[in-house]
């Protein structure tokens, strides 16, 4: 007998499915579907990554024990302390937040994917350190498809040349590209920014690399992001809340 998610135990050491965790992560699945089915694709060609960073180890938890599995983090130090306290559980991390040179090390030892790669001088570390006796890192580029509104990703002009470069580095596999457009609430300027990022991927492909990743869309944006073709959407206030 099913006795609903209040109850449900996936597997030792996760607390029961919670009732708020689940409902959340139903809605956006739901919203995930829905958009899917919009765009008249498959809704299990869209992986949720859920962005804990901000929330503790025991939200993970929560939202683990309603099956999610792929978890992003911004910050090294407070997801390697998360990571410490969620060893029993067989997740899969993701680091998502901008790179800076001396915390290479740690990423490469620690993430299975690095979202937010923009510079071949961090590829480089992060191949050179990346361990013989794991798989490879699973890379998106990250670009910056906002003009001057925003800092990090590589311009589209410098993307053809690092993606050739990251693909040929032995500890990395590179899978495909994140992007962060700037904030609107207009849908039509959300799917403009992400229909950009689809064209640079596209053109990619078409340039010998077996790309199948596109990370885009996060809370605010995830239906526009589907109907333009992300296969990976990172979600974070809508799973865990406001961040403070
Ligand atoms: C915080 C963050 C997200 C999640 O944003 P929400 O709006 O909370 O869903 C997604 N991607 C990146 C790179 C982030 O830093």
């Amino acid at each position: 007998m099913d006795n609903g998610p209040e109850t449900r135990k996936l597997e030792p050491g996760l607390p029961p499915c919670g009732s708020t965790a689940s409902v959340r992560l139903q809605a956006v699945q739901a919203r995930i579907a829905s958009a899917a089915s919009e765009a008249a694709r498959d809704p299990a060609a869209v992986c949720l990554l859920a962005v804990s960073k901000t929330f503790d180890a025991a939200a993970v938890r929560g939202l683990a024990a309603c099956g999610q599995r792929e978890f992003g983090e911004n910050y090294v130090q407070e997801a390697l302390e998360k990571q410490a306290a969620l060893r029993d559980l067989p997740l899969v991390w993701h680091f998502i937040g901008p790179i800076q040179s001396n915390k290479t090390r740690a990423i490469a030892e620690n993430f299975s994917w690095v979202h937010s790669v923009d510079r071949l001088k961090i590829a480089e570390r992060l191949s050179a350190q990346r361990p013989a006796d794991m798989p490879p890192l699973q890379i998106c580029i990250e670009v910056n498809v906002s003009g001057e509104a925003s800092k990090s990703g590589v311009v589209p002009a410098e993307l053809p040349a690092l993606a050739a470069a990251v693909a040929a580095l032995p500890g990395l596999r590179l899978r495909g590209l994140m992007a962060i457009p700037a904030p609107t609430a207009d849908a039509a300027a959300q799917r403009a920014a992400f229909r950009q990022v689809r064209g640079l991927f596209d053109d990619l492909k078409t340039r010998d690399h077996a790309l199948d990743t596109l990370s885009m869309g996060m809370s605010g944006d995830l239906e526009a992001a589907i109907l333009e073709g992300a296969t990976t959407v990172r979600v974070g206030t809508a799973l865990f809340g406001e961040r403070t």
